[in-house]
């Protein structure tokens, strides 16, 4: 991040913003919807910058809550039955009183675009970001045609990649999904699986993952936790057997395509540097042992929208609780990398003695203690006590 030289643009000048948001992805858009439902914050002159113009369906978002949330009446498909497969433990699950959720991401970038539309305060540029400055007044945004200025920047943007760092671990979390179609009905649209382990093991936590949105029609995604990606035509080979041999279907049409990285890693993002705020997967809210980032994201505008309103300050704290559930992520994150126990015996474990709504909490950073003291329980301490203490005295 550079320091602001001069500035070109006059804070009061044309394209001079309250806040930008720099990336219109999950967080930039969600963070937008946040600020536009706030009556003291929606006349805010907001600029959002993104390289895409995001008419492509590239992702699509599951999570879990109990209560309504704001992309409600977005949400695709929703389930409150889910199983959970391994060669140690199986188990149908009943999540009520959460709900496991699926959003398309054509449908979230579509409704809060055109929604943001009725503002006219509010612009939007389709421009590559090419360098971020800052300094205690305000921050500037080049794109590859202009300059912006404003008084907070909002960032999802990465415009260095993720790299290895010494003494942190770094996992990529890589997935290939294919929305297929069959002409005889072949899935339960009421039962979604969290997580099937009985795939082949051998190159790290792997697992399929299956959403059924009719009987006709799922989501069936690919995943694995390792260092190094797969040859392309490895992530088809392994749909294309699972959707024959496990699901027993043998004639369907591939609908939707979508590939994912997503890194997790217990390096520390910067929440924020001078005027920017980083936002989404570059400020942090991914969780390193999971990859979940969606409900994370819509927690993190909360609390940016409620500093707003308390203080006109975008700054959140990094709570005592964060810090837990980061030391937490960097055992589990040692654990597989240095191959001391395989995440499918890990999950089993976990899954076989807790129940599924403490799960769901803890993979959300919202158990307490006495919860965090059982989950731990049910895994094995000669592993995972010293790995704790290696981890919290580094
Ligand atoms: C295929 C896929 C499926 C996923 N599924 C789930 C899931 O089920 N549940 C879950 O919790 N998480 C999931 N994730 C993880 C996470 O929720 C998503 O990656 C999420 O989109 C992260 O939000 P973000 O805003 O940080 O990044 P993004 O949504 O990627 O947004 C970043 C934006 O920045 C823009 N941009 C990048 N570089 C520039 C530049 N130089 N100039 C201008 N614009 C730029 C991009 O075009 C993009 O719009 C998934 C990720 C992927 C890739």
């Amino acid at each position: 991040m550079q320091k602001i030289e001069s500035h070109n643009n006059s804070p009061l000048g044309e394209s001079s913003y309250d806040y930008i948001i720099a990336g219109a992805g999950c967080a930039g858009l969600s963070l937008l919807m946040h600020l536009l439902q706030q009556p003291s914050l929606r006349h805010k002159k907001i600029l959002v910058i993104d390289q895409s113009n995001k008419t492509q369906n590239d992702r699509t978002w599951c999570f879990w809550e109990k209560e309504k949330g704001i992309f409600e009446n977005i949400v695709y498909h929703q389930w409150q039955h889910l199983d959970f497969q391994s060669n140690y433990f199986s188990s149908h699950l009943n999540i009520a009183p959460y709900q496991y959720k699926m959003i398309r991401g054509i449908d979230l970038y579509e409704r809060v675009i055109s929604f943001a539309k009725q503002f006219p305060n509010v612009e939007f540029q389709w421009e590559k970001i090419v360098q971020l400055a800052t300094d205690n007044e305000g921050a500037v945004v080049e794109t590859e045609k202009n300059s912006y200025y404003a008084s907070y920047v909002f960032n999802s943007v990465l415009l260095e990649k993720i790299g290895p760092v010494k003494n942190k671990y770094l996992l990529l979390q890589h997935f290939k999904g294919w929305m297929i179609e069959t002409a005889m009905p072949a899935f339960n649209p009421s039962v979604a699986t969290f997580m099937d382990f009985t795939v082949d093991q051998s190159k790290g936590t792997t697992f399929m993952y299956v959403l059924p949105v009719t009987e006709h029609k799922a989501l069936v995604e690919f995943t694995l936790f390792t260092e190094n990606l797969l040859e392309p035509e490895a992530y088809n080979i392994a749909l294309g057997d699972y959707i024959l041999n496990k699901l027993q279907v043998g004639s369907y049409t591939i609908v939707h395509e979508e590939f994912g990285v997503i890194p997790m890693t217990n390096q520390q993002f910067s929440s924020h540097n001078g005027r920017f705020i980083n936002i989404g997967t570059t400020g942090g809210q991914t969780k390193a042992s999971s990859g979940f980032t969606f409900q994370f994201i819509q927690k993190h505008c909360k609390q940016i929208i409620t500093s707003l309103i308390r203080s006109g300050k975008p700054y959140g704290n990094d709570t005592i609780a964060r810090r837990k559930f980061n030391l937490y992520d960097s055992v589990l994150l040692n654990v597989l990398v240095n191959k001391k126990m395989s995440g499918a015996e890990i999950f089993a474990s976990i899954f076989q003695y807790n129940s599924p709504q403490t799960v769901l909490r803890f993979l959300d950073n919202e158990t307490n203690f006495m919860e965090d003291l059982q989950i731990m329980r049910s895994v094995p301490t000669k592993i995972f006590l010293p790995t704790a203490l290696q981890e919290l005295f580094k």
